[in-house]
């Protein structure tokens, strides 16, 4: 009989899955399970282009009907994967029925993290992890409306770019001491300040957001001993694996569902991709990564590997971040101890920050540089060795290193 493949979570590595099975030969029945009422769609522009008005909400469909129906693929939406049962290979749905599996791929994702203080449950207080998110917040993202965005990462910085092309009066709070903390290294952090101070948005650094007042809705936000008047708050602090239903089937999961380098959880019928899985990176330490290329390329990992043609995940991890007319790409992972250079010059909006480790290099922040973003994602992959001062030296071009 045809084996059944059962992918739960329509989001970006599940349609990658499905688009890599088939291309793998892979001929039984698939089934694609999403509890969203759309088909996947990229969030990526969610907090960008979409939020600013620019971008079609048709653009956002990974796909179109017609792929679903080539692929042979059962896509179901609307509805929940509740239960895994491994020893009978089923999966119960919230809609009541019961999908049996010969293998399963998990690709849940991730949620918000909520934040917990006073206040939190007023209207007016927004987050953005969906479509459903944006069109919430669009009604209320007026010119001259106060924005207090809560999180100086990705998400509330560009959320507070878009903010402030759009003409409201945007303020962040960020409790550590400077921009994109856990991401980027200071100069690019220092560099963001200073394009979101030129652009009128206030930032409150060192600032712990403590509640929310007001009567029907938000009000102000209480921080640093001081109210903070808002119309409305946009809460980016974060998020955290959907990795439940995988730890309640008995599964290894620690802060996201334990995988190996081929995406197989401690279950060999099981499998798991993308925001929802932790993994041991290229250096070997283990990392829960939450982007576009780790969710295609684990997908890809995975669906290999479910067709008994495992090969190992090694893949550079490389991320981007739009805020007003600056590109951010990031390429490999910085860790602390790694020595930093400088290439390039920020006052011309245009650099680039390099990580060595052991002399090689190991990272690349790039703004606005695509150069050193794309050939310094090759010197990482080759854990090639650059001497830091032709690194720096803009006279000899990126690709005289590649
Ligand atoms: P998702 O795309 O989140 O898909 C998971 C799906 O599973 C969801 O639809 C979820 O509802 C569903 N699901 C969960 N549990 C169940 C269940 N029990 N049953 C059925 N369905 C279930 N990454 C970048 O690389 N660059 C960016 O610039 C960038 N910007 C972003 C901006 C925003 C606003 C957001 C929210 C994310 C951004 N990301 C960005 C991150 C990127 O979108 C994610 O890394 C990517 O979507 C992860 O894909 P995934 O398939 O693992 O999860």
């Amino acid at each position: 009989m045809a084996k059944h493949f059962v992918i739960i979570g329509a989001g970006q590595a599940g349609v990658q899955a499905v688009q890599s099975l088939r291309a793998g030969g892979f001929v039984g029945r698939l089934t694609l399970l999403g509890d969203e009422a759309y088909p996947p769609y990229q969030r990526p522009p969610l907090s960008k282009a979409y939020l600013l008005g620019t971008f079609a909400r048709e653009r956002l469909f990974l796909k179109g009907d017609e792929f679903y129906h080539e692929a042979g693929c059962e896509l179901v939406l609307n509805t929940r994967a509740t239960a895994i049962d491994r020893a009978a290979r089923t999966i119960a749905l919230s809609d009541g029925r019961t999908l049996s599996y010969d293998k399963l791929l998990i690709a849940t994702g991730t949620r918000v993290r909520k934040l917990r203080c006073l206040g939190t449950d007023l209207p007016g207080i927004h987050y953005l992890r969906d479509i459903a998110d944006v069109d919430g917040l669009q009604s209320e993202f007026k010119p001259g409306a106060r924005m207090a965005v809560v999180g100086g990462g990705y998400i509330g910085l560009e959320v507070a770019a878009v903010g402030a092309k759009r003409g409201l009066q945007v303020t962040v709070f960020e409790s550590a001491a400077r921009l994109m903390p856990r991401t980027v290294s200071k100069p690019v952090s220092d560099f963001y300040a200073q394009e979101h101070l030129k652009a009128g948005v206030t930032l409150e650094l060192n600032t712990l957001v403590a509640g929310f007042e007001g009567k029907d809705r938000v009000e102000a936000v209480r921080a640093g001993g001081v109210s903070h008047p808002a119309d409305l708050v946009l809460v980016g602090i974060g998020v955290v694996p959907n990795d439940e239903l995988a730890a309640a089937a008995g599964l290894t999961c620690s802060d996201g569902i334990v995988v190996d380098r081929n995406a197989m959880t401690s279950d060999p019928a099981i499998f798991a991709a993308g925001d929802c899985t932790r993994h041991h990176g290229r250096d070997g330490v283990e990392i829960r990564l939450e982007c576009v290329q780790n969710a295609i390329d684990q997908a890809k990992h995975a669906a290999l590997a479910m067709m008994d043609r495992p090969k190992d995940y090694g893949e550079v991890p490389w991320f981007w971040s739009d805020q007003y007319d600056l590109k951010l790409q990031i390429a490999g992972l910085a860790r602390p101890g790694d020595s930093i250079v400088v290439r390039g010059d920020p006052a011309l909006r245009k650099f680039a920050v390099f990580h060595l480790r052991a002399g090689r290099v190991a990272a690349v922040e790039a703004v606005n540089a695509a150069p050193e973003y794309l050939i310094g994602k090759k010197l990482i992959a080759a854990d090639a060795e650059i001497p830091p001062e032709k690194l720096v030296d803009t006279s000899l071009a990126m690709k005289a290193f590649a």
